[in-house]
């Protein structure tokens, strides 16, 4: 049977991306949106890339093999993270063409049926704008969410203690990162008091020590719980984009 050898595009030779297209076993894609971009004096830069990653990778295997993931966008649109050295940031229209780009190469493939899965709160806006553009352009089945949308309220309230949820480098992504990817969360030597932070904007430096002691609140099952929900949630969204 001609199929796909791994969900994540990038894995794959050609051939066995040609041939399962060929074949209609391939019938939709992720494209998964980050960011590279400050997370608190604890979390890794790449947190929202990698966990856009881990959920739409988790929700492809249970779709195997009709979905596949492709290449992240790994740079995102956080030019409101500027102040903190290492934030990479793209211009909203440079980002809305790239991912454009992706899309198109897609639909250059045959696939039409696209699900954006989105891993950083500032890409929302920007590709909100633009999706009924995409849309038309394209002349595909696409869509996008943000991972969290899967949470209800009820939910947040049962599992973050803070009540919180996305956040920023708080509880909740931080509860994920260590859940999926441990070594992202890198408590060693963190001074947050003593830390010389160069944040300009009073409220964003309120919130960022909020965040930062809410963070200390996450636990690796809490993560677990949050990240089965998503992947279910995007696994579902997907499955009717298929259907
Ligand atoms: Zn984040």
């Amino acid at each position: 049977m001609s199929q796909i050898k791994s969900v994540l595009l990038w894995e794959n030779q050609r051939r066995y991306i040609r041939e399962a297209i060929d074949a209609g076993t391939l019938k939709g894609a992720i494209i998964p949106t980050g960011s590279t971009e400050q997370h608190n004096e604890h979390l890794a830069m790449n947190h929202d890339t990698a966990s856009a990653v881990h959920v739409s990778k988790l929700a492809a295997q249970k779709l195997f093999p009709q979905v596949i993931v492709t290449t992240p966008l790994a740079i995102g649109v956080s030019e409101h993270w500027m102040d903190h050295k290492g934030t990479l940031t793209l211009r909203p229209e440079v980002f809305g063409e790239v991912l454009y780009d992706v899309a198109d190469s897609l639909r250059r493939h045959g696939i039409e049926n696209v699900l954006i899965v989105n891993g950083h709160a500032g890409n929302a806006g920007p590709v909100r704008e633009r999706l009924d553009g995409f849309r038309e352009r394209l002349g595909i089945n696409i869509n996008f969410h943000s991972y969290w949308e899967a949470y209800t309220s009820e939910l947040i309230k049962e599992q973050m203690e803070s009540g919180v949820c996305p956040g920023h480098a708080a509880e909740f992504e931080t509860a994920f990162g260590l859940a999926a990817f441990p070594q992202n969360v890198d408590w060693e030597g963190v001074d947050y008091d003593n830390a010389k932070l160069t944040i300009s904007d009073p409220r964003q430096a309120e919130s960022d020590r909020a965040y930062h002691h809410q963070a200390k609140l996450a636990t690796a099952e809490k993560g677990e719980v949050m990240i089965n929900v998503a992947v279910d949630w995007v696994a579902e969204k997907m499955r009717e984009m298929i259907g």
